[in-house]
């Protein structure tokens, strides 16, 4: 685990490889893995290493790995094959963020609706 590693937190537990996952990427900056609930025919999580809380509490200093999170997740649907597809980052309880450890959802293999639930 890195130094700031959330013992109790569920994605640090997969990115320490503590938690079972089917992993489909991983670098010094971000892992992506299948999300447990798929929501769509594909659709998986690409995580910051590090805990970051949410993307409310992500700093200025950070930039460069949100970018990178973001990078990744569409090379990610590209290597998937998705050609249109959705990225969501859920924030806050009422955002519908149930998973206090910054994630992108990666959603495709379908066609999405708007508005969003
Ligand atoms: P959010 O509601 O935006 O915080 O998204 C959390 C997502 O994480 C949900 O889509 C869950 O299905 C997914 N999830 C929760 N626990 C796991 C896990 N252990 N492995 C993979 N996906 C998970
Ligand atoms: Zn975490």
């Amino acid at each position: 685990m890195t130094e700031d590693a959330q013992p109790n937190c569920p994605f640090c537990q997969i990115v320490a490889g503590k938690r079972p996952a089917r992993i489909i990427y991983r670098d010094a900056q971000v892992t992506a893995f299948r999300d447990i609930n798929p929501q769509a025919p594909t659709h998986f999580l690409v995580v910051t290493n590090r805990h970051i809380r949410s993307i409310s509490e992500a700093q200025a200093e950070q930039a460069p790995l949100l970018g990178g999170l973001l990078l990744a997740a569409a090379e990610l649907a590209r290597k998937e094959g998705l050609t249109g597809y959705r990225l969501v980052i859920n924030n806050g309880s009422e955002g519908g963020q149930t998973v206090w450890h910054l994630h992108v959802h990666v959603i495709g293999g379908r066609r999405m609706t708007w508005p969003p639930g």
